[in-house]
């Protein structure tokens, strides 16, 4: 019987065997790599070094690893090619560039991460994530007033009052609810969605609004505004308006009761507070809310991070460089400037001359003008999809991915470190291991 075991993921041959008298081998407990939940519950059926069958995944995490990638090679200009001619290729583009973007990261291991900032540090490249057009601004207004926070086992067992602010997960996260926030039975809530409220705050009702016991619609670009109004009832104060920020006072006195009356609260948020108009701002009001409601009860805020590894991204370049994201090493020292050395203004600027992307894809995420670039410059692509920025790119190296071909650490929103499994063979090295050979090429070429 053949049999794995590992930290998160315990594997057991099923005793039937598969067709053609193949192992059945049934992996448990494994970590869906699918989004920022990090779900560590899954049971996945490998047969024929394929997986045919996932318990317990949402349809995006099933669809993580049956639609797992097939078919694709390393190419050159567009033309097939064997793995070392790729290598020479894109470690010689990184060499001899005068000043390389690094950007992705945030769907793989930290130990690829961490490759990536040393790649980054020995040929002077900007380094930055996909965190800079998502959670960024939260993380800059979080490094002025810090941040309340808790894990998501505390809000499992604990939060009787949960606010999704700016945020869907019912689409974007669709385990949240069930596995720790709204559904979930914890010690002082045992009773679930029945011991808890509920409150959405977005410009539009989302699915994660029609669950609620109560929906603010806010106005676009109304966020700052609420945000300081329900600090002001928090605090005691009576205010003139009929309405702020487009709800009605009398939902914002309810809204106030509800939070100072929870027994531990949790804020979460999202893109809609992030990447609107006054982003850090918004964040770091929002926070402030948190720490005010401290003073009454116990209370947290939370991002709701996307990607499954973005939380890591920060972490290692944070613990390698001193920066969360968009830092410089072209004076041989890191440096950070968002706005400056963030992959979208360096690429809109056309201030790059070059760039590795490594597990993301920009021509179809980052604003137009920025994306272009990328269509200007050698740029040397490492990711198990071949995507839209795989398919301009100067050199494409296809990867195993992280979670299913390639093993490692990612961190859950609530930066709680989980182990992801390698579940099959693939043809192709790990992004971690690509990175370090173009490490080395790099250095054969200086
Ligand atoms: S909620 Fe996220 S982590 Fe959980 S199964 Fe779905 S995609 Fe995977």
């Amino acid at each position: 019987m053949h049999e794995q075991t590992g930290v998160g993921c315990l594997a057991t041959k099923d005793s039937r065997p598969g067709w053609g008298g193949t192992p059945v081998v049934v992996h448990k407990n494994v970590v869906c790599p699918g989004c920022g939940s990090l779900c560590d519950d899954l049971q996945v059926t490998v047969e024929e070094n394929k997986v045919t069958a996932v318990l317990r995944g949402c349809m995006l995490g099933r669809a993580k690893f049956i639609a797992s990638p097939a078919g694709v090679s390393p190419r050159v200009a567009g033309q097939e090619s064997s793995f070392k001619a790729a290598l020479a290729a894109g470690a010689r583009i990184l060499a001899t560039a005068r000043h390389p973007l690094i950007y992705g990261l945030s769907s793989t291991t930290c130990e690829a991460q961490k490759k990536a900032v040393y790649l980054a540090e020995i040929i002077g490249a900007s380094i930055d994530s996909t965190s800079s057009i998502c959670h960024g601004p939260g993380t800059l207004a979080q490094q002025l007033v810090g941040i309340p926070t808790c894990s998501l086992g505390e809000v499992k067992n604990r939060a009787d009052v949960v606010v999704f602010w700016g945020c869907n997960p019912m689409e974007a996260h669709p385990r949240h609810f069930s596995r720790y926030s709204v559904a979930a039975r914890g010690l002082e809530v045992a009773r679930g969605r029945k011991d808890r409220q509920v409150i959405v705050v977005d410009v539009r009702k989302t699915a994660t609004a029609k669950g609620a016991d109560l929906f603010l619609q806010v106005e676009p670009g109304g966020d700052f505004e609420v945000l300081t109004v329900l600090r002001a009832l928090v605090k005691g104060h009576e205010l003139p308006r009929a309405t702020y920020g487009g709800i009605p006072w009398e939902q914002l006195v309810e809204v106030g009761e509800i939070l100072r009356a929870a027994s531990y609260g949790v804020l979460f948020f999202g893109m809609g507070l992030t990447m609107t108009r006054g982003g850090p701002y918004n964040v770091g009001q929002a926070i402030d809310l948190v720490r005010d409601l401290n003073r009454h009860t116990k209370f947290a805020a939370m991002p709701m991070r996307g990607h499954g590894n973005v939380a890591g991204s920060e972490s290692v370049l944070a613990w390698q460089t001193g920066y969360p994201f968009a830092v410089n090493f072209s004076r041989g020292y890191p440096r950070y400037n968002p706005g400056e050395f963030t992959a979208t203004d360096l690429l809109r600027r056309r201030e790059v001359d070059a760039a590795l992307i490594v597990a993301a894809d920009p021509v179809v995420t980052l604003p137009a003008r920025a994306a272009a670039c990328l269509k200007e410059i050698p740029t040397v692509v490492v990711d198990p999809y071949y995507s839209p920025t795989a398919q301009v790119a100067q050199v494409y190296f296809p990867s195993a991915p992280a979670g299913i071909g390639a093993a490692g650490t990612v961190y859950r929103m609530d930066l709680v470190p989980l182990s992801v499994k390698k579940l099959i063979e693939y043809p192709w090295p790990s992004d971690e291991e690509i990175i370090s050979e173009l490490v080395q090429g790099v250095s054969k070429c200086s």
